[in-house]
């Protein structure tokens, strides 16, 4: 249609919110569905931080506040990054938005001229890609294989670094394959980045605290003090904190950079939620007891879906280290044909057979750029894993 941007012809609707769509659209209309797309812990957000905004609202925080965050929060944030990650920042160097996702979204807008590239690993979180070119800049995907454990090489990054590349997305653990970068691994990478001083880093942390086994979480310029400059550290309560709804990211980097991304924000949205940011002071600065609970719950999950996966003919599923997704291949799915007659050619058509004849919702490969493979989120009760394993299996059996 002519009358909308040439912006829209780069970029989709996204994946894991038009699988999520659907499920829900199936299940008001009656269809048994188990929804397994889009990523959100299923706990209900802890209690102290609900009333926290309970509060909130009866002292009146319900008008707009500084458009990135209030100072409360800001030293708050502050107070995480040096106690957690032992990186330290001022308020100025804080930038507080609805989500991680509009924090990212402003970090390119505040930084992309056309031309300019982005190195995003693939598997990569579907809105990565779909940002960089809204915001004029370039993808450039680094492919990282099941073999090499999703994860990114030295050389891999080497590699793609050209004179035009301005940052590397790196989100560790990983959405959509829940690979973990060690701190040892990470060094590797900060090596590199160290010979290229003209690239930044933008270091989406949002699954820090969804680790699993003994996998310790670390973040670049933590590794690497020597990039602190040109870091932003981006982080959220959403998944720690079971807030998704909640809308609240943040970030820290060199504060001429976060002014820039206020700028940004004030002429789009304003300030992030009132009443949501003082629920984040809670988060933040309350009890954080809850978490161990949240992560053996999210780890016995894991376990149980990989096994059940695993159990699937043609499929192959990797144990994450982090996060609440399974990335698992179908290679041996594609160029059979499902109970119903689907053909399984590509794992967009894996997944909408799947949906159509069984009712599980996933989210196909493609949208993350590695396939044939799908994600779930295993964010979800039990028993209703269990039966998403049990469709899924009984599934894979009837392709022929
Ligand atoms: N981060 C979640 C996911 O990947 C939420 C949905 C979205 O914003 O993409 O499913």
């Amino acid at each position: 249609m002519g009358f909308l941007s040439a912006a829209l012809d780069r970029i989709k609707p996204s994946p894991t919110i038009a699988v999520t769509n659907k499920a829900r659209e199936l299940a008001a209309a009656g269809r048994d569905v188990i929804g397994l797309g889009a990523g959100e812990p299923d706990f209900d957000t802890p209690a102290h931080i609900r009333e926290a905004a309970k509060r909130a609202i009866d002292a009146g925080k319900t008008r707009y506040t500084a458009v990135d965050g209030i100072p409360e929060l800001k030293r708050a944030i502050c107070a995480k990054f040096a106690r957690e990650n032992g990186l330290t920042y001022t308020p100025a160097q804080v930038t507080v938005g609805t989500g991680g996702k509009q924090v990212l979204y402003n970090a390119l807008m505040a930084t992309l001229n056309p031309g300019d590239e982005v190195i995003v690993p693939a598997p990569y979180w579907v809105s990565y890609p779909d940002m960089v070119l809204l915001a004029g800049g370039t993808p450039v995907f680094v492919e990282c294989p099941v073999d090499s454990g999703f994860k990114m090489t030295p050389a891999a990054l080497e590699a793609a670094i050209t004179p035009r590349t301005k940052w590397l997305i790196f989100n560790s653990p990983s959405n959509p394959t829940g690979a973990g970068y060690t701190a040892a691994e990470l060094r590797g990478l900060t090596d590199v980045l160290m010979r290229h001083p003209h690239v930044w880093v933008m270091a989406d942390d949002m699954y820090e605290h969804l680790v699993f086994d003994d996998f310790v979480f670390a973040t670049p310029a933590q590794v690497e003090p020597g990039l602190y400059d040109r870091t932003l550290t981006v982080n959220g309560v959403s998944k720690a904190y079971a807030m998704t709804g909640w809308r609240i990211g943040y970030a820290g980097g060199p504060a001429d950079l976060i002014r820039a991304m206020g700028v940004i924000q004030s002429q789009s949205t304003s300030n992030p939620c009132s009443v949501s940011q003082w629920a984040a002071v809670a988060a933040l600065e309350g009890p954080q007891d809850f978490l161990p609970g949240f992560r053996a719950a999210f780890q016995r999950r894991r376990d149980l879906v990989v096994a059940g996966l695993n159990a699937c003919p043609g499929i192959r599923c990797p144990k994450p280290d982090g996060a609440f997704y399974v990335y698992p291949s179908i290679a041996g799915c594609i160029g059979k044909t499902s109970a119903a007659g689907a053909r399984i050619t590509d794992d967009e058509a894996f997944a909408t057979a799947l949906l159509e004849e069984t009712g599980v919702a996933v989210v196909f490969g493609a949208a993350f750029g590695l396939s044939p493979a799908f994600r779930i989120s295993y964010a979800t009760a039990d028993a209703v894993l269990d039966e998403a394993c049990r469709r899924i299996r009984s599934f894979c059996e009837g392709l022929v």
